[in-house]
């Protein structure tokens, strides 16, 4: 697989990352050994690098791979508003992922200049990790327009992971158009950037290909991270960027189908869950919950609040 460099600064990896959100207990799909078993045939494969992040909850899922792959470079994310918060956040990562070094941490979700200036003491707090050699490079995720073009300006900032894909689905604050002129300012700076959601959270699955060409196609887009809790799944991926034909059996085994999210009918309409939702996509009615599904990039976030454990992505 096609390597790549994250921007000026940041590290060579290979041009497809690990998504493990995917075989995380957030989303439930496959069990946490099924889990294990796709990451590393993925790795072994040549995935030289998995994404991850404290809410997932699935360290110590991928420790015991991670152990067998000491150079496979890890990303994890944290909503750490405060310095402690970032510090305890950063710990838990280096203990629960078994590294004494970070390869990539970030700030998750951050939607604008707002948002960074919010976090402020955590961000002073990465900086510092940095320079004390904690972690290697340090960067935000996010969905938002203003999330890239802040991140861009912000102060020792390595590598921003935002969201895009060829129809703009689970933008919150603007256009594709925006998105992209976003992108393209932060790469001019030399941020590294790699994707998340090419495939729009599953309802670009139909045309698998137009979704990965067309992030290749972005100028300044250097890698992306794709989420796999399947060895078909990983199959498919690699054969999608060496643009190799790719066999039916292969294309009808893989998980690209319509998946939704699933609402028990003992839902309480208590509203915790929509308040989780990065994309305001969960609204109350009728005294229970609903979804906007043009909205819903599938994420699972959502299913984490509810303590009647009523959703679920199926
Ligand atoms: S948190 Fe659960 S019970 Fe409450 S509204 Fe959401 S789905 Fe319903
Ligand atoms: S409704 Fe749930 S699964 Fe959909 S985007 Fe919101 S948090 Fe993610």
């Amino acid at each position: 697989m096609r390597r790549v460099k994250l921007g000026l600064k940041g590290p060579v990896v290979s041009e497809i990352c690990f998504g493990s959100l995917a075989i995380s207990p957030l989303q439930g799909r496959v069990s946490l050994e099924e889990g294990r078993n796709v990451l590393e045939y993925a790795f072994a494969s040549g995935i030289d690098w998995v994404d991850t992040a404290e809410i997932y909850d699935n360290y110590e899922q991928l420790r015991p791979v991670l152990d067998k792959y000491p150079e496979v470079k890890v990303v994890s994310k944290s909503y750490a508003v405060t310095a402690t918060e970032l510090r305890q956040s950063l710990e838990k990562a280096r203990k629960g992922l078994n590294r004494d070094v970070i390869d990539i941490f970030m700030l998750h979700e951050q939607e604008s200049h707002l948002t960074l200036k919010g976090h402020a003491q955590a961000w002073q707090a990465l900086l510092e990790a940095k320079a004390n050699g904690l972690v290697n490079y340090i960067g935000i995720s996010t969905h938002a327009v203003q999330g890239v073009k802040a991140g861009a300006l912000q102060p020792g900032l390595d590598i921003i992971h935002p969201l895009v894909n060829y129809q703009g689905l689970g933008i919150i604050d603007g256009t594709l158009e925006e998105m992209l002129a976003s992108i393209a300012f932060a790469a001019e700076l030399g941020i590294g950037i790699y994707a998340m959601k090419v495939f729009g959270g599953g309802h670009l699955a139909n045309n698998p290909e137009k979704a990965l060409q067309f992030v290749r196609s972005v100028p300044g887009i250097q890698a992306m991270a794709l989420g796999m809790s399947s060895r078909q799944e990983v199959d498919f991926n690699l054969a999608l960027v060496s643009n190799q034909e790719i066999p039916e059996k292969l294309r009808q085994s893989v998980l690209y189908r319509d998946k939704k999210l699933y609402f028990a009918d003992w839902c309480q309409g208590c509203g915790k869950c929509l308040a989780a939702c990065p994309q305001k996509a969960l609204y109350l009615k009728n005294g229970k919950a609903e979804v906007r599904a043009e909205r819903c990039v599938l994420c699972g976030y959502c299913g984490r609040e509810c303590i009647h454990f009523c959703l679920k992505i199926v």
